[in-house]
């Protein structure tokens, strides 16, 4: 009982040696410590096509490439409300960053230019799931922003300088 409290008082103490003290920790990830390389990609994003659509026509490529087999997209075909064509849209777009290795292959493989990884800081979460995107978070990220110059037509001209894309390479 009296061990206790001895250490009781002695956790007490560092308690109010500490409180006047200066802060020593920055409060990550809301702090930028450093500025990122122009290249830095961290996260991915679905972006809208010239309609305001959804560009992914979930042709399966990019859950085909992933080495770690982390993408899993389900769609279907419907009329586009917009342009009245038919094309396929996805209905389910997941991706977990858990096991992604940031190969980028994903990009470089999508035939609509829909997929594009992020340069904003990746916010840590607290669980696994947190860092399994959806096709909504997917979307919401591409409103956001901060999307890597890398689109996957610049990518493909980066592997194949004689390809015309429109684009260029390097930005
Ligand atoms: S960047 Fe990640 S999600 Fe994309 S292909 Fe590579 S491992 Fe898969
Ligand atoms: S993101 Fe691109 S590669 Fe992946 S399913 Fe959609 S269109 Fe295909």
């Amino acid at each position: 009982m009296m061990r206790a409290w001895i250490d009781t008082l002695f956790a007490f103490s560092t308690t109010l040696r500490n409180v006047g003290r200066r802060r020593v920790t920055e409060p990550l990830p809301w702090k930028r410590l450093r500025a990122h390389p122009e290249r830095y990609r961290a996260g991915f994003a679905l972006t809208d096509d010239e309609h305001g659509e959804v560009a992914c026509i979930a042709c399966k490529a990019c859950e085909n490439v992933c080495p770690s087999g982390i993408i899993r997209v389900e769609g279907e075909r419907r009329e586009s409300p917009v342009t009245g064509k038919k094309r396929a849209y996805p209905v389910s777009f997941v991706l977990d960053m858990n096991a992604c290795i940031f190969c980028e292959l994903c990009v470089q493989v999508c035939p609509s230019d829909a997929i594009r990884m992020r340069t904003a800081w990746t916010i840590p979460g607290t669980s696994r799931e947190d860092q399994v995107l959806t096709l909504e978070r997917l979307r919401a990220n591409a409103r956001e922003g901060h999307l890597s110059w890398a689109t996957p037509g610049r990518l493909r001209a980066m592997q194949d300088p004689e390809r015309k894309n429109g684009e260029g390479g390097e930005p």
